[in-house]
């Protein structure tokens, strides 16, 4: 039998060290690299990293660093290299001819697993826009690339007005798709509008933090949930009933470090779900050693969409996979950060008043019931401004205990 399986590609990372990302933070941010590489079905086969306070305007790493990845890719015959961060046409163009061979970045390679997953025509029409938008700019590398196959001499006119219409086309794929975006826009507004005043829940988070999960435990219901980034990109909504109280419940895709400004334009509208609704829940995934940081990136991100100001709940999830180092007896040295048991971490947390946390695992269904009891508590407190003379609508049904 003929084997048609495609051969995975092999990858190089490549990340930079200096005052903005410390070596720890670096290698940090190439195991995140690594796997959204992962995800989109290539092999890690080295991490680099240089030492470098200001990227070189035109090959972002220095030429010493450049030989050495290039007698590495010969050798080990490597398919193509990542970037941690955002190349510049330039840039991308210089590496691209000193190495011969496929470059990508961070966004790039987000881009790429946002198209492979895409369902809906919605979620494809903005992972279109946000594609061609990042095309947009760099389109002089990308000419020069094709330019270079077809010989080289001459390219400077004929490769300038080609420059010139690809971006008159790729400006018009644009307008095209925001106007079909517009257009879905609307019906989502209706189909929203159509749900009445039921109070609206999102899930937000950084991406693979357990949000599926708790949806398929709070809705009943199976979404898909994986051990990988953007295991969802649609936005699904479900009707969840706690108590007697009905409420609607949405999943949001997960957000992640160094997005640019652009792409989150791009998914303006599947971030409406976010920014219209009545309650936030924000799961953090606390057995991450980064867990901290990635809460202050969906913070930020909740910033930028005009989000932030909402009531909100921190649900810490996979408690079930916390791990600390306890401190030897005697040891006074200040503790780390690892150094903190669950129960130090619950303690710190617990105490602030403005966010209400709570410390849960979706998979072991840890403290689902506490969970229950806190969404009805809040969520109970903005249905009965919405219903005011029908409080319960279920009044069969056995409600739970409200604590207040
Ligand atoms: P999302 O990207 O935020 O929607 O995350 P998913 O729900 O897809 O979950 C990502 C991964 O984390 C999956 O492999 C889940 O099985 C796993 N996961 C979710 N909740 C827990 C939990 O409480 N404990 C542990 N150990 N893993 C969990
Ligand atoms: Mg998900």
């Amino acid at each position: 039998m003929i084997d048609i399986t495609p051969k995975q590609e092999t990858a190089i990372l490549i990340g930079l060290i200096n005052q903005l990302q410390n070596e720890k933070k670096s290698q940090e941010y190439l195991d995140e690299l690594e796997f959204l590489a992962l995800t989109a079905g290539a092999v890690v086969k080295k991490k680099f990293y240089q030492q470098l306070e200001i990227p070189n305007p035109t090959t972002f790493i220095g030429s010493g660093k450049l030989s050495e990845i290039d007698t590495y890719i010969k050798m080990e015959e490597i398919d193509l290299i990542i970037f941690d961060d955002e190349l510049s046409a330039v840039q991308l163009r210089n590496i691209e001819k000193r190495l011969e061979i496929k470059v990508l970045d961070r966004t790039n390679l987000i881009l790429d697993i946002f198209a492979g997953r895409a369902k809906t025509a919605h979620a494809k029409t903005q992972v279109e826009l946000a594609q061609y938008q990042y095309m947009l700019p760099r389109l002089t590398g990308m000419w020069t690339h094709l330019g270079r196959q077809r010989g080289g001499i001459g390219m400077r006119g004929p490769g300038e007005s080609q420059i010139e219409t690809d971006r008159r086309i790729i400006l018009d794929k644009i307008s095209r798709l925001k106007k079909q975006l517009l257009k879905i826009d609307k019906q989502k507004n209706i189909q929203r509008n159509n749900r009445g005043k039921l109070v609206r829940v999102a899930l937000v988070g950084y991406t693979n933090v357990g949000k599926s999960t708790l949806m398929n435990l709070l809705a009943k219901s199976k979404i898909f949930a994986e051990n990988k980034l953007f295991a969802t990109l649609d936005t699904t909504v479900r009707k969840v009933v706690v108590g007697n109280l009905p409420f609607l419940l949405s999943d949001t895709v997960g957000f992640i470090r160094k997005l640019p400004h652009t792409l989150i334009e791009s998914f303006k509208s599947t971030l409406d779900e976010v920014r219209e609704a009545d309650l936030l829940l924000h799961i953090i995934d606390c057995s991450h050693p980064e867990f901290e940081e990635q809460l202050n990136t969906v913070n930020q991100t909740l910033n930028e969409i005009n989000a932030a100001d909402k009531p909100i709940i921190y649900i810490f999830n996979k408690i079930d996979n916390f791990s600390y180092v306890e401190k030897e007896e005697g040891d006074l040295s200040p503790k780390e950060k690892e150094n903190y048991s669950l129960e130090e971490l619950e303690n710190s947390w617990m105490g602030k008043k403005n966010t209400p946390s709570i410390f849960i695992s979706a998979k072991r269904k840890t403290n689902i019931e506490e969970l229950k009891e806190l969404l009805y508590t809040k969520i109970r407190k903005i249905h009965i401004t919405r219903f005011p003379y029908n409080d319960f609508l279920y009044p069969d049904e056995p409600i739970i205990k409200d604590k207040e």
